[in-house]
């Protein structure tokens, strides 16, 4: 019989100090036996965000910036492998692992203060580090367990474009390299633990998935691996019918939909990374989001069909880190191509649109893209139309960053009539203006924009209206 392979990952949180890592380790030994396991992890919570700040500051120049964050990555590395492993020979080996990558890290450092530059190239580079020194330490809590287990570099098996900051995986060279760095591993019953978010070009070149990215490298390892199940361990119970950081009463929902899920992603449920359904979905390997600190609890199960509930609307989301921008004036009715090469730019960049919007009488095209985009999108737009601009054919691009996307979210609206009716009606009883609406060709979600001071309210008020804090009956 062909063994289970089931692929873990663990996220910031769950790996945040030696206590997470070791619960971490004590996951894995539990579903060792039951099935091969590969595991994959994000940095230590909050490794990526300081990571990027000190990147940020010395390309400015500042020498500083690179051996403070180096020193403090290596205390708080060297402090955990102190609490997770006794046995002074076995921590010495782990320790010069971390060095390699301390080593490494100091010098990418001081080459963008040197050059007073930070290309994408270099960032990722940069980001990579705290994944690379989580890896050896879960290993080594494996092994502390009495396991065999490896840390694993993605760069050696996530083969991708050369997208940097959100590269996208080439599956089929994946998959290649699964059987030659991840099959025998497991054929010998040692537990890999890959390093998540990062990946390489086929000519080795360092990549990051984007931010978040882990989620997707699990998915990615599962359809290569052809695994059993994935399952992303976190720090909630499951995906919640909303934010619980923005909804009180959000619950746990015991099944959803590759489709439902993937609209929470994509509209800004943290939980999720937008793309991590994408590379299970033709091979339907199920999706669990389970809680790390509280393993004992059953989670979510993401299935191709999901389980149906009565009013149809089964989740909200929101996203607050976007931006709308406005192509516009009365001139664009004269010209045929400006959706055409507004959207070209878009893609161009990459940049994830997020709502389109256009007036009926033509004089706005408007659209949402995360705030990250916002920037380059606008100058971009604004060189693609210099000409139109300066005849005034088009009169401005603006940009509006006090605005949310919210999204409420279920398969089986589409045979639920008045959805939006209630929706709507509800939100004008709480006073929230409307600025944009747009429902998916889908029917699996209606979504709307409002300014961003009114989220919460929208968010609760939506929750409330369709009962979705009480206990499913
Ligand atoms: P990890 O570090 O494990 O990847 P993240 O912080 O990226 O975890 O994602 C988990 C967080 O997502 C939760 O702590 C929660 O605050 C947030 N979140 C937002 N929307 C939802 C939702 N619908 N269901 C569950 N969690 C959500
Ligand atoms: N460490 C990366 C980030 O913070 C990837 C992840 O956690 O999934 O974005
Ligand atoms: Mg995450």
């Amino acid at each position: 019989m062909e063994t289970r392979i089931q692929v873990m990952k663990f996220g910031g949180t769950s790996v945040g100090d030696a206590a997470c890592i070791a619960r971490a380790a004590q996951i894995i030994a539990a579903a060792s036996r039951a099935s091969a396991c590969v595991a994959v992890v994000s940095a230590m919570s909050g490794v990526t965000n300081r990571l990027i700040a000190a990147a940020r500051r010395a390309e400015t120049g500042d020498q500083t910036a690179g051996p403070e964050i180096v020193a403090a990555l290596c205390a708080q590395h060297e402090d955990a492998l102190k609490t997770l492993v006794r046995d002074e020979t076995a921590r010495q080996a782990v320790s010069e692992q971390l060095k390699a990558v301390f080593q490494e890290g100091r010098r990418l450092f001081e080459g963008t203060a040197l050059l007073c530059e930070l290309t994408l190239r270099t960032l990722d580079t940069i980001l990579s580090l705290g994944e690379r020194l989580s890896a050896p330490l879960v290993a080594a809590a494996v092994r502390e367990l009495g396991l065999r287990s490896k840390g694993v570099d993605a760069t050696d098996v996530i083969a991708t474009d050369d997208f940097h900051g959100s590269a996208e995986p080439l599956m089929d060279r994946t998959r290649e390299q699964c059987e030659v760095a991840l099959r025998p591993l497991l054929a010998d019953g040692i537990i890999p633990v890959v390093t998540g978010f990062i990946g390489a070009t086929t000519s080795g070149v360092l990549t990051t998935l984007g931010r978040g990215g882990s989620d997707y490298s699990a998915t990615i390892l599962g359809a290569a691996l052809s695994a059993d199940e994935v399952i992303i361990w976190t720090d909630v119970e499951g995906v919640l019918t909303a934010d619980p950081r923005l909804v009180a009463d959000a619950r746990t929902i015991p099944e959803i939909s590759y489709r439902e899920a993937a609209e929470l992603a994509y509209f800004g449920a943290k939980v999720l990374h937008p793309k991590t359904l994408n590379p299970v979905m033709r091979a339907g390997i199920p999706v669990w989001i389970r809680n790390s600190f509280a393993p004992d609890k059953i989670g979510t199960k993401i299935t191709p069909m999901g389980q149906s509930i009565g009013g149809g609307v089964k989740a909200l989301t929101a996203i607050q880190d976007v931006a709308l921008i406005t192509v516009g004036g009365p001139g664009i009715v004269g010209l045929p191509d400006v959706v055409g090469r507004t959207f070209s730019t878009t893609a161009e960049l990459r940049a994830n649109v997020l709502l389109i919007s256009q007036s009926s009488s033509q004089n706005d095209i408007c659209f949402i893209v995360s705030a990250g985009d916002a920037k380059r999108t606008v100058e971009a737009l604004r060189k693609e139309f210099a000409q139109d601009l300066a005849h005034e054919k088009v009169e401005h691009i603006t940009i509006d960053t006090n605005i949310a996307i919210v999204a409420v979210i279920g398969e089986n609206m589409r045979g639920t009539p008045g959805v939006a009716g209630k929706t709507f009606n509800a939100l004008g009883r709480e006073n929230v203006n409307l600025i944009a609406i747009a429902q998916g060709s889908s029917e699996a979600n209606i979504s709307f924009v409002v300014e961003e001071k009114a989220v919460k309210t929208a968010l609760n008020t939506t929750h409330r209206e369709f009962g979705l804090g009480l206990p499913s009956s």
